[in-house]
């Protein structure tokens, strides 16, 4: 699944919510509303990992929820310009629900659900009308291999996800998030709350998602973004400053503000 974001704006506090076509600068709409994304065009491509770094307060949470319209949930927050995923407008007559289902989405902090690891993995299949029951022992199995936690986990899938350590919980997110079959996979900084051995866990998982998913990634971790990222979003202040491959972001960075943050003088 590949992205394709053309001059998209989103504002919080705003009078409108929901997606706004021909936002003029100094429209009253915005009068008293916090631009937090401006003008972002690129693409984001299948089978990479693109990493969005930057300082913290600069949009990259923003616009990892506007891919798959989370802030549809946030009363006045408006975005403006077009996001495609392949040839569909996500804005256009797409429901939301099934962009969801497509785009899965990984936070910072672990959410199990306070039930069993089997059911945290069956709840989405189950919302989406799976019910028979070897069909969901597969998908539970499946799913927690691909997320690298099935061998830590199968002796046990009865117990509560509340008593797994916090890198196992966070596979276990993972899991819950591939089990109704999604083509991208948004990460918003899923490692920073979990220990080294842990964070090295989930970086080889996700390059190894990357052969089947579309994956972006929010991390503060610049040895994170060059070890596991393809492409890197370098953002301030609601602007893409600088995008490309990481190799050539993070050896010769074009923007001096991006310099500066990759080298560690501010942020
Ligand atoms: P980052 O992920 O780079 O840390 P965010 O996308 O979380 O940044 O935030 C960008 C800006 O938008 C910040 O100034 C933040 O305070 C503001 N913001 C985020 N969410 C909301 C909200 N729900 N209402 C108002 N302002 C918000």
């Amino acid at each position: 699944m590949k992205f394709l974001l053309s001059d998209v704006n989103l504002w919080y506090n705003s009078r409108v919510t929901g997606h706004v076509e021909n936002a003029e600068d100094g429209d009253a709409k915005f009068s008293n509303a916090f631009q937090a994304l401006k003008s972002v065009s690129m693409v984001i491509l299948e089978n990479e990992i693109t990493a969005f770094i930057g300082p913290s307060g600069c949009g990259k949470s923003t616009l990892i929820k506007t891919l798959n319209r989370m802030n549809d949930l946030v009363e006045g927050c408006a975005v403006s310009g077009k996001i495609m995923m392949d040839n569909e407008d996500i804005f256009g007559d797409m429901d939301v629900n099934s962009l969801r289902k497509r785009v899965g989405m990984v936070f910072q902090k672990p959410n199990p659900f306070p039930m069993s690891i089997y059911d945290n993995i069956a709840f989405g299949p189950r919302t989406h009308g799976i019910k028979a029951k070897r069909r969901l022992d597969e998908i539970v199995e499946k799913s927690l291999r691909d997320a690298a936690i099935w061998d830590e986990v199968k002796d046990r899938l009865r117990k509560s996800a509340l008593g797994l350590s916090g890198g196992q919980q966070q596979r276990l997110c993972i899991a819950r998030a591939l089990s109704v079959e999604p083509d991208v996979l948004l990460m918003d900084e899923p490692t920073s709350a979990l220990d080294p051995i842990s964070t090295a866990k989930i970086e080889d998982l996700v390059l190894e998602l990357k052969k089947d998913y579309t994956v972006v990634i929010v991390t503060h971790n610049m040895q994170q973004a060059t070890r596991i990222s393809d492409k890197t979003a370098f953002f301030l202040l609601g602007e893409v400053i600088e995008f490309g491959d990481t190799e050539q972001i993070f050896s010769m960075p074009k923007d001096k503000r991006c310099e500066d943050y990759i080298t560690g003088r501010f942020g």
